[in-house]
């Protein structure tokens, strides 16, 4: 078995989002999914715990998600002088984070910044990272690009905005589908097994097998 990870939430922006930042405690390399924003608070988490970031992944091209980014990336790149990469999302999600400042706009939110990842990620490729082995999931329906990121050996996934404990990912938006978005979580995530604990980017973590039974959303 693989050294078991660490895992800090940090909530992000107006939306409370968990920005996620997942340490190896044996080598204090760590990676960061979704910092939609506020990177004064997940650098101090860093500095405080003297991790080495390796990467940043991101779901999906929401302002909640990768707002912080491209602001991350390049703090993280200079403090530890080398590039550090964003990863992720699905190609699918380019218009979204590259509107990610008229985003916040209309939300009236300050300081979120467009990004470009260093590379999208493609459905089943497998991310090494940690000493573990992610694997990438294609969810679409909330965004057209929206990807997950499964580690098998942890029973553990970072889910984004597909499932939440109650609930579903919101789909009312122009590029949103909720047909589409139902169908992928009973294809890509249902199948993951009841033991493994997902944590949504909005509120508590939960198991697969706590939403496939109870989740009205899937009965
Ligand atoms: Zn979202």
């Amino acid at each position: 078995m693989p050294t078991p990870l660490s895992l800090e939430i940090v909530p992000v922006t107006a939306f409370g989002q968990n920005c996620s930042i997942l340490w190896n405690p044996g080598t204090r390399h760590a990676v960061v999914v979704d910092p939609g924003g506020d990177v004064p608070r997940i650098t101090a988490f860093i500095t405080e715990k003297d991790l080495s970031v390796d990467a940043i992944w991101l779901t999906h091209g929401h302002l909640d998600h990768a707002g912080g980014a491209d602001a991350l990336r390049r703090e993280l790149s200079t403090r530890q002088g080398a590039p550090v990469p964003v990863i992720g999302p699905d190609r699918a999600d380019d218009a979204l984070l590259s509107s990610i400042t008229r985003q916040a706009a209309l939300f009236g939110l300050n300081g979120l910044e467009n990004v470009t990842p260093d590379r999208f990620v493609k459905h089943g490729e497998m991310l090494e990272a940690l000493g573990h082995r992610f694997e990438v999931r294609h969810v679409p329906g909330h965004t057209p690009g929206h990807v997950i990121f499964h580690d098998p050996e942890s029973r553990f996934a970072f889910v984004g905005d597909t499932l939440f404990r109650g609930g579903v990912g919101r789909t009312d938006f122009p590029y949103g589908d909720h047909d589409q978005l139902i169908e992928a979580i009973r294809r890509e995530l249902l199948p993951l097994g009841d033991d493994v604990t997902i944590l949504p980017g909005h509120g508590p973590a939960t198991t697969i097998g706590a939403e496939r039974k109870g989740n009205p959303f899937l009965n």
